[in-house]
């Protein structure tokens, strides 16, 4: 899949008002509200079989909706058990081997929990771990660029700085920035112009120009409290200055694709969608 050629707003999911809650009938629905990508949801586990990911891949390419997948919850590259680190290695190998086959290029997850270690033995393990699953992932001319999204809560692995590296120090790996688990993370921080700003500004230091012009970003309203994300709201019933970041992502021309998180996912994408276009 191409890299997108300017900033794409879509849903996490089928959109709400779709027809059907199947993949095929959201890209329709994507389509016809206006927005121009969709995040397949593999959150519960990959079930979708190979035949589905062929229909997904025509009707994507036939409506031109971008496609990325969220791979499922449940994966800790730092688990204490073996078998449930290669499990979750496995789930994020089956998310790229049938989201390829949808067309997808994005594969999101939620890469570790600290548990007790410290954070830099933590990164080196989930960086082997990586570095090895893209390797194989070439080798089987699977073309994905596996994203380790920012985590909500401090007690996971995944910072901004964290993923960032990743995407520095590995091949075929970049981060997904998850600008309100990084306000809940940082329990109301990262939530202004400047703040927003400085973030890009990392970005494009450590991963250049190049950086920039290939995000893949979530969004959406947040309730935290000290330990972080609780549950994610609509943007209007929450504190995301989310007016402040679509004009920092205007001023650093970001290319990519967003996606809505939000309860209304297509509302908000709209609402995003409109307010980028209107600066
Ligand atoms: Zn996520």
């Amino acid at each position: 899949m191409m890299k997108p050629s300017r900033l794409l707003f879509g849903t996490a999911g089928t959109p709400k008002s779709s027809k059907k809650r199947n993949s095929i009938s959201g890209i329709e629905r994507v389509k016809e509200l206006g927005l121009d990508c969709m995040e397949l949801e593999f959150v519960r586990g990959v079930k979708m079989g190979e035949a589905t990911a062929g229909k997904i891949f025509e009707k994507a390419e036939e409506e031109q909706i971008a496609l990325s997948v969220h791979a499922p919850y449940y994966i800790n590259l730092n688990s204490l058990e073996s078998e449930k680190v290669d499990a979750s290695v496995e789930r994020i190998y089956r998310s790229s081997r049938i989201g390829n086959l949808c067309g997808a290029r994005n594969i999101v997850f939620h890469p570790a929990y600290y548990h007790k270690d410290r954070p830099e033995k933590v990164y080196d393990k989930v960086a082997t771990l990586l570095k090895e699953l893209s390797s194989r992932l070439t080798d089987e001319g699977i073309e994905v660029i596996l994203r380790p999204e920012t985590t909500g809560k401090g007690t996971q692995f995944g910072s901004l700085e964290e993923n960032v590296r990743l995407g520095v120090d590995i091949d075929n790996v970049l981060p997904c920035i998850d600008f309100a688990h990084l306000h809940a993370r940082s329990n109301g921080a990262e939530n202004s112009y400047d703040e927003f700003y400085t973030t890009m500004e990392l970005i494009e230091n450590e991963l250049g120009r190049e950086g920039l012009h290939d995000m893949h970003m979530h969004v959406s309203g947040i309730e935290y409290g000290k330990k972080g994300e609780r549950n994610h709201l609509n943007l209007d019933d929450s504190d995301l200055q989310y007016a402040e970041l679509m004009q920092v992502l205007k001023d650093f021309k970001v290319k990519g694709l967003l996606i809505c998180e939000s309860p209304d996912n297509e509302g908000d994408a709209l609402l995003m969608k409109k307010t980028y276009e209107g600066l």
